[in-house]
């Protein structure tokens, strides 16, 4: 899902601690996609600003202190994170008070539902659909591969290779493009797709039920036909969307 409760500041000191991580280069072979990823950063390099940003939006944003609904995200988020052996990065969880239903996700593992998203999911396989998808794009690497992907179409390699050799010019290249790279652009709709595929792979192995993540989905795309209806009819996406993850839940034998 896109990261819609950003809002400036957090993005800008996410954009300053960005444009100072290390850029790594290359193509990269991702296991868990079985394609190869063309990443200028990784997740590690993320780390520092994505967690600064976390901070930040810890301290800018209302934050739910009802212990129940806590517990709950944190519940289900453990349970998906353990069965898929995913417990190396330091996964830490908050529910944000907004009306809208969403969810985000930093490249360091830090994930955030809304108070309207935990009131339109129906049972735990639901939120397990939300958070495993959100899990997904960490694993998938999609912000580091986003953000690398931007930075060469934006400004072509050759400026990327030029400001790696030069501190100060990669500061003010990539510092500038941050803007739109690190947390404020959703996700491109391969992207989605993949967590979604992810997303549900890692509820099967916790033993959540597959069939959820499309009733979950059916509920975002009424959601958001309700509220912008305007919008919804340029936006096909969530048809075809549902369609192609169940048609990857049958593929599999999933239930
Ligand atoms: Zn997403």
């Amino acid at each position: 899902m896109p990261f819609t409760l950003t809002k400036a500041s957090v993005a800008k000191s996410f954009v300053g601690l960005l444009a100072a991580s290390a850029l790594v280069g290359g193509c990269a072979y991702n296991e868990a996609l079985g394609r190869n990823q063309f990443l200028l950063v990784d997740n590690a390099a993320l780390t520092q600003a994505a967690d600064q940003a976390w901070a930040d939006a810890l301290r800018t944003q209302q934050v739910s202190r009802d212990a129940a609904a806590n517990a709950r995200i944190r519940r289900v988020g453990d349970r998906l994170v353990q069965a898929a052996g995913l417990t190396n990065i330091r996964w830490d969880y908050a529910v944000f008070v907004e009306e809208s239903p969403n969810a985000f996700v930093l490249p360091s593992g830090k994930i955030g539902v809304t108070t309207g998203l935990l009131a339109l999911v129906q049972n735990d396989d639901q939120l397990a659909a939300v958070i495993g998808h959100e899990i997904g794009h960490v694993v998938a690497q999609h912000a580091a591969e986003r953000y690398s992907s931007t930075a060469v179409t934006s400004i072509g390699l050759q400026a990327i290779q030029g400001a790696s050799g030069d501190y100060g010019q990669a500061v003010g290249a990539l510092g500038g493009l941050g803007a739109q790279l690190g947390v404020l652009l959703p996700f491109s709709r391969q992207h989605e797709l993949e967590a979604d595929q992810l997303g549900v792979d890692y509820m099967v192995r916790a033993g959540y039920r597959a069939s959820q993540s499309i009733a979950l989905w059916r509920l975002m795309a009424a959601q958001r036909q309700s509220q912008t209806p305007e919008f919804a009819s340029t936006h096909p996406s969530d048809a075809s969307r549902i369609a192609a993850l169940e048609q990857y839940i049958r593929s599999r034998g999933y239930n």
